[in-house]
């Protein structure tokens, strides 16, 4: 048996519970304020972000670390079938089948990923299994659904009634044409600062509706949708991955506040390359968002539209992003 092999057989069986969403305030969201915060924070895309904020809070507020709160707080999302972007209940791709993507990292710099991954309700506890348990980084397709397997994690039918109704009507003329904020999209990205300092982040998503079988967006790429860099700070992105992955998105937000700039400066900064870079992009959305070590907060999309949850300070906050087409 190889190393790698034992390795794996010897970790025994994944545990699979579902955390409760608790209660979220998803008032009137607030206007963005670059603002600093006292540590810990949760922050996560959309207003998904609220519930998923409250499960991050709930490990955060106990001390515990930021990988486990990005990890606990995404999974309250993968597991509704309500939020039809992300995990169970995600719409199929045009084959009518669910794939989802996502990738993880920790304060030490290790990353895992699972793209194309079928039948697996929460892809994002495989991602980190495959950080901890594997020599690789990413894992695909069939791939990534036999390592779930051998870790035990069950296989389910994603596809609810309800998106494939969605579905059954899209296939009647077909149509793709993604619509901004609209266009199918709601993945969620998610930072956490924790009490000793460290920061993690976690992205996952079912990615567009009706997109090409095989087809793998931005979100579990390592880099692209989403980064961290524990002296530095993290980013994740979410909105029309293709034009994320042609500018390597969270890693030049990282990159830009290692090189000195605020968190708020580093997003802007990303849009406009994408502005300058990617001709058309006036048909697509892109948000990003950031935190440094300092806990302070950046947030910035494409178009009008995008929000974002914010908990710090023992509040958990749906915030409105500033954005570049005014
Ligand atoms: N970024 C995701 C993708 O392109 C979509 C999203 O953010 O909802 O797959």
């Amino acid at each position: 048996m190889s190393s790698r092999r034992r390795f794996i057989k010897q970790s025994g069986l994944a545990s699979l519970g579902l955390i409760a969403a608790g209660q979220s305030s998803q008032a009137t969201p607030k206007k963005h304020k670059s603002k600093k915060v006292t540590r810990p924070l949760a922050i996560a895309t959309w207003k998904n972000g609220v519930q998923a904020n409250v499960a991050a809070w709930d490990v955060l507020s106990k001390g515990g670390r930021a990988l486990d709160a990005v990890e606990q707080g995404v999974k309250v999302v993968e597991a509704d079938p309500n939020d039809m972007t992300v995990g169970y209940g995600g719409r199929p791709d045009r084959d009518g089948i669910v794939t989802l993507d996502a990738c993880i990292m920790d304060e030490t710099g290790n990353a895992g990923s699972v793209c194309a991954l079928e039948n697996i309700k929460h892809p994002i506890s495989v991602a980190r299994r495959v950080m901890e348990k594997t020599p690789h980084v990413m894992l695909a397709g069939d791939g990534a659904l036999q390592f779930a397997k051998e870790e035990g994690f069950a296989e389910e039918n994603l596809l609810t009634d309800k998106a494939k109704k969605e579905f059954q009507e899209w296939r009647k003329t077909s149509d793709y044409k993604p619509l901004i904020n609209i266009e199918n999209h709601d993945t969620i990205g998610m930072l956490a600062l924790d009490a000793q300092g460290n920061i993690s982040g976690a992205c996952t998503t079912s990615g567009l509706a009706y997109k090409m079988h095989g087809r793998v967006g931005d979100s579990p790429i390592i880099g692209a949708g989403m980064y961290c860099d524990n002296e530095v700070g993290g980013a994740v992105a979410t909105g029309m991955g293709e034009l994320v992955m042609k500018t390597l998105g969270s890693y030049l937000v990282v990159e830009l506040m290692n090189q000195g700039m605020s968190p708020q400066k580093a997003v802007e900064e990303a849009i406009a390359r994408i502005v300058k870079k990617i001709p058309g992009y006036q048909d697509f959305q892109i948000g990003y968002l950031a935190i440094n070590k300092a806990g302070e907060v950046g947030a910035y999309s494409l178009h009008k539209g995008f929000n974002y949850a914010l908990y710090a300070n023992g509040e958990n906050q749906l915030i409105d992003s500033s954005y570049y087409l005014k």
